[in-house]
């Protein structure tokens, strides 16, 4: 769900990941620390003293969120499970894991470890306070500082003890549910059932807090409510669709010989032979060996005037293919769900070994599939 993001630096071989989410709540939470929190501490310290604390605690947090998904990673790789990387978004961090893993013994622990290590910082950023409390008045802001960051591990660590599946409550909740009855399926199920119950408990408790007269605090608890609901449905369902594509190629799904357009159409010809005969939204641009050179989409059109229609090609207004964008037929269907996942993209050309285009692989046809197939087959999610 947070696919995209920039990449900051790797650290133990994993990529660091910033969702542009977290530096909108970077700054929001720097601000109103500095100009809300801190002063309530402790007040009249220079107004400069706020706002560097306020810098140094975003920094903090940001820090702390990483440690914490590298907590999760490092045992994840002990117990052979590779990460893509850590992304850092509005609601904290996730680190994305290669693999599920294989033993309710290895999802415990993978889960437990990012809590563990926030629950270790809090203490030792606390003991660093102790240490720093009553040195002198211009150690203050620095235990300030100190108190502050453990605190906010100690609750980092806390939310994420929520049983809510993806939540890392919510995978030992699961590991435990699959050390149980052995079965991993029924266990995620159950784990994402409670964790979308929980979504609405919170959201509940955030309406009652605003009818309290707590607007801010409210609106907040309503977004990760919502945020813990969107989750662990969208964790149950994409359960139900690896069940489901199973085994099955990219060719089972993907829609054979699509409508082409060769590279060197003008656009007047695409729109009057192409568009309006054909009626779809997106097209991919082949050129004369039948390999595909990029995807022209009918919204491009409006971006040129109407009288140089003629006089432009459909290359000129198509997206080029990246690497990324393309598949093989004989590929998985789980493998390819999971590329659109981490490229962002909801269709993917097929291509033979000569590349050259057989078809075209989208999001919604995957989708369309496997809800027919669970009609057919009267499975709930
Ligand atoms: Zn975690």
């Amino acid at each position: 769900m947070f696919g995209s993001g920039v990449t900051l630096f790797r650290i133990f071989g994993f990529e660091i990941r910033l969702d542009l989410s977290f530096l909108l709540i970077a700054v929001l939470v720097g601000a109103s620390l500095a100009s809300g929190y801190f002063p309530s501490v402790h007040e009249g310290l220079p107004a400069s003293t706020y706002w560097i604390l306020g810098f140094f605690a975003v920094v903090g947090i940001f820090a702390s969120i990483v440690l914490h998904e590298l907590g999760h990673s490092l045992v994840a790789r002990r117990f052979g499970i590779e990460m893509r990387g850590i992304t850092l978004h509005m609601f904290g961090g996730a680190a994305e894991l290669e693999d599920e893993p294989t033993s309710p013994t290895a999802e415990l622990l993978v889960a437990a470890a990012g809590p563990a290590t926030s629950f270790a910082l809090a203490g030792l950023l606390e003991l660093g306070a102790l240490a720093t409390a009553g040195l002198s008045s211009s150690e203050l802001p620095i235990e300030m500082l100190l108190r502050y960051l453990a605190s906010l591990n100690l609750v980092l660590g806390i939310f994420n003890l929520l049983p809510a599946f993806p939540l890392d409550g919510g995978r030992i909740l699961r590991a435990g549910l699959w050390l149980k009855n052995g079965d991993h399926d029924r266990a995620t199920r159950l784990a994402a059932r409670i964790g979308a119950g929980l979504g609405m408990g919170l959201a509940a408790l955030g309406v009652l807090q605003i009818l309290a007269g707590r607007l801010g605090d409210g609106l907040w608890t309503i977004l990760i409510g919502f945020f813990i609901r969107s989750a662990a449905i969208a964790s149950g369902l994409d359960l139900a669709a690896r069940r489901m594509l199973g085994d099955a190629t990219v060719a089972r799904f993907m829609t054979p010989d699509p409508v082409t357009v060769p590279v060197g159409m003008s656009l007047a010809d695409f729109v009057e032979e192409v568009v309006y005969r054909t009626r779809h939204d997106t097209y991919p641009v082949i050129d004369g060996a039948g390999r595909p050179r990029g995807l022209v989409a009918v919204g491009a059109l409006s971006e040129v005037p109407r009288e140089a229609w003629p006089s432009t090609s459909v290359m000129e207004v198509a997206e080029p293919i990246s690497s990324g964008g393309t598949v093989a037929p004989e590929l998985s269907a789980r493998a390819a769900l999971d590329t659109m996942r981490r490229s962002g993209r909801s269709r993917l050309l097929v291509v033979d070994v000569d590349g050259r285009l057989v078809g075209l692989l989208t999001l919604k046809d995957l989708l369309e599939t496997l809800t027919l197939k669970m009609r057919i087959e009267g499975e709930e999610v």
